[in-house]
């Protein structure tokens, strides 16, 4: 194999093209796909060297393959980070980047709003294992100061979270993790390694579902780590090798193909979402619109102090609560009814029935999520078709809401 990294590093765009590419002897274009599950040794000899770490040669798609190890170069380039492994979903790099860290009698604080399932890793699993954990309200830096005046050894956050895109101001919750002994875990899916950079912002390590903008395209399930050379061989590699999250090389090379249109696709869904969130604001039946770089979003110099911008997703809150947010994703045509985010195809979902159902009211209300809100992915449509369907939407509201002929006569 040939390594035809280049000499310097690259600007993003480059970098998603070309980061990590390793060709073969036949001189591929494209990266190609290793389908193997083994690799064999030239003798006895090469093998006892192998386990023993004097040769490097690929052992078992379980601890590296060439195709996954080409996505974890790229995806490490991009990011800034000096090693990366992926997983077979986001919650398995989630997961392993908290249980490769702590361990019973450990403490570990985490922003209240959190990814459905991380949330429940951090309030159920966790605990089980005789983990302390504690939930802070991410926006509240004098929560987090309290939480961090004792003792911890882990911090999970996400900005901007999901769905209520609440930004954490990531350098003073670092500054305060790490006084307090604590290592800084950001699931950064929302920002996308794009508009944000946790690591230079004072993270330690960085996690994603791939499945959202790296595919981008609703193909594959698939998670990334990032963090330091000596964090991610020694606390996380040892922890995957064993318990087996690996991602397969045929999802690998899906997203290296994703990642190849990832700045293209970032770029065109944030303009467009950008411009629809101006829109909403202006819409009679919506009460409230969240977008980071909307003049009136409260943490707004906040988001622009570490994001590149607003990214892809919106949320808004109908007056008319679940019944507004039913007909009006109901009436919809073009923007779809699904939980996933990141796709190119536009995407809404009402979390309060689906995502956030199971977390309970009480919750909810903590994390502001109503009855009426409705998060909105948007994709890779005409922003104008877009438009015309949201505005297709809010008339059926308004029409529900009218009394019918009959109920009227
Ligand atoms: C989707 C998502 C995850 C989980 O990723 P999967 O690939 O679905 O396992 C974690 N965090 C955030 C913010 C997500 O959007």
């Amino acid at each position: 194999m040939t390594d035809s990294q280049p000499a310097r590093a690259y600007r993003p765009a480059t970098t998603l093209v070309h980061g990590g590419t390793v060709r073969s002897n036949f001189d591929e274009t494209t990266e190609a796909l290793f389908l193997t599950s083994g690799f064999v040794y030239a003798n006895a000899e090469q093998a006892e060297a192998t386990f023993t770490g004097t040769e490097q040669h690929f052992q078992y798609s379980r601890f590296g393959n060439p195709t996954v190890a080409m996505l974890e170069q790229r995806l490490a380039q991009l990011e800034g980070a000096p090693a990366c492994r992926v997983t077979a979903t986001g919650m398995a790099a989630v997961h392993a980047a908290i249980l490769s860290h702590v361990k019973a009698g450990d403490r570990v604080v985490a922003s209240r709003a959190l990814f459905g399932s991380c949330h429940w890793i951090v309030s159920t699993l966790l605990p089980r294992f005789g983990i302390q954990t504690e939930f802070v309200d991410g926006a509240d830096l004098a929560g987090w100061r309290a939480a961090l005046s004792r003792p911890a050894n882990l911090v999970l956050l996400e900005s901007p979270s999901n769905p209520m895109l609440e930004i954490v101001d990531l350098r003073a919750v670092s500054a305060l993790a790490h006084a307090a002994g604590a290592i800084v875990v950001v699931d950064n899916v929302f920002a996308t390694p794009l508009l944000q950079k946790p690591i230079e912002l004072g993270a330690d390590v960085v996690v994603y579902s791939l499945t959202k903008h790296s595919d981008g395209q609703g193909r594959v399930l698939g998670g990334a780590v990032l963090g330091s050379e000596k964090w991610i061989n020694e606390v996380l590699q040892p922890y995957i090798r064993n318990t087996g999250p690996a991602l397969s090389p045929f999802n690998a090379w899906l997203l290296l193909k994703g990642l190849e249109t990832l700045a293209l696709r970032v770029q065109a869904a944030q303009n467009s979402a950008g411009s629809l969130a101006a829109w909403l604001v202006r819409q009679p039946a919506v009460a409230r619109v969240w977008y980071p770089t909307l003049v009136d979003f409260a943490q707004r110099q906040l988001a622009a102090a570490q994001m590149q911008g607003g990214g892809t997703l919106v949320t808004f809150e109908l007056r008319g609560g679940k019944q507004a947010a039913f007909s009006l994703m109901n009436a919809l045509r073009l923007i779809l009814i699904s939980n996933n985010l990141g796709d190119s195809k536009s995407l809404v979902t009402h979390p309060a029935t689906t995502t956030h159902m199971r977390i309970g009211a009480a919750e909810r209300a903590k994390l502001g999520i109503t009855d009426g809100v409705i998060r909105f992915s948007v994709g890779l449509e005409d922003v104008e078709d877009l438009r015309e369907d949201l505005a297709a939407g809010l008339a059926a509201i308004a029409s529900a809401a009218l009394p019918t002929p009959a109920a009227a006569g």
